[in-house]
């Protein structure tokens, strides 16, 4: 999933916990890919089910039908922030791969018309999947880190660890209590600084907390940054006041899905969406480097002093 997979747990390091973990993830990734070299995507079943687009009907198993129901149907309720359809686009930036490079408004404008939600048709009975037109593409790549790492906490649990810290690349799960039976406090990465300097802290258990930045896949052209959040409307990266969003929620699945969908609109409509969703709470960082907390976190927020 082109990251870093960090699993911690008190007491001793225990390999049949990690390689049951590093087995989940690398199965996962095998069948949700859209990336890298034909090797790569060849057992991907999202692949499968681009490369019919405009044909048929594709059988995937029961899992990955349920990640990309989840996917298809955020994606007609939050068309113009999340949209899992986008893949024609973001393949035509590539960013954050070989090749990247920022595509002519035209080219832009016609795989625009290839990312309509409502032309996939999905059969649960069957666990199949139809897009409906040549070039459609679906991208899982805004939720399938936080699937992912709800998968990996699973693993863990059923493994019998009962605390611990999963960090996909950002995708945070805090599971149970620290090992001082507090809970975990999970850093806010600074969208200003390197990797690994925090902001300030929001204590979490049971929870998962997970932060899209601007900062992460850039492409940077003319002096111009392009990041790797893709605006469905204009077919170019979000451009808003905001540098990064850190989205609590009970499941990885969902904080991921928020992450994208409060980038859309910036600061004040980010916020605004976030306050009316249920079991979502978000800590927004602008450009100019104001922090802004959902109510329900401030009490759980711990801010850097500067
Ligand atoms: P994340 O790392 O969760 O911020 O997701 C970013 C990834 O999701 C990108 O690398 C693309 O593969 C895909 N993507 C980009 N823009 C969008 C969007 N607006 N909606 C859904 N997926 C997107
Ligand atoms: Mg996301």
């Amino acid at each position: 999933m082109g990251t870093l997979a960090t699993l911690c747990f008190p007491g001793p390091a225990d390999p049949t916990v990690t390689e049951a973990v590093a087995r989940t993830l690398r199965g996962l990734e095998r069948r949700l890919t859209v990336n890298g070299p034909p090797s790569a995507r060849a057992a991907s079943q999202v692949e499968a089910i681009n490369a019919a687009a405009g044909r048929a009907a594709v059988e995937v198993d029961p899992e990955v039908y349920g990640l990309v129901r989840t996917a298809v149907i955020a994606s007609r309720e939050h068309r113009d922030s999340f949209n899992a359809l986008i893949g024609p686009v973001v393949k035509a930036w590539g960013i954050g791969f070989d090749g990247a490079h920022v595509p002519d408004d035209a080219a832009i404008a016609a795989l625009l018309s290839l990312t309509d939600p409502e032309e996939v048709e999905m059969d649960d009975a069957r666990s199949t999947v139809r897009l409906g037109r040549p070039g459609m593409r679906l991208d899982l790549g805004a939720i399938a880190k936080g699937y992912a790492a709800d998968r990996a906490a699973d693993v863990c649990r059923e493994h019998g660890v009962e605390g611990g810290l999963i960090d996909l690349g950002g995708n945070v799960v805090a599971m149970g209590r620290s090992d001082v039976g507090v809970p975990w406090q999970v850093g806010i990465q600074s969208p200003f600084d390197v990797r690994g300097e925090v902001l300030g802290t929001v204590s979490a258990q049971d929870e998962s907390v997970v932060t899209s930045g601007v900062y992460e896949r850039v492409l940077e052209v003319g002096g111009k940054r392009y990041h790797h959040m893709i605006d469905p409307l204009t077919g170019r990266p979000f451009q808003t006041d905001l540098a990064s969003v850190t989205v609590v929620a009970a499941s990885s699945t969902k904080a991921d899905l928020w992450a994208t969908i409060a980038q859309a609109g910036g600061l004040d409509e980010g916020f605004r969406r976030v306050s009316e969703a249920y079991g979502v709470e978000a800590v927004f960082i602008t450009h100019d480097g104001s922090i802004v907390a959902t109510p329900g976190l401030e009490a759980r927020l711990t801010l850097r002093s500067a």
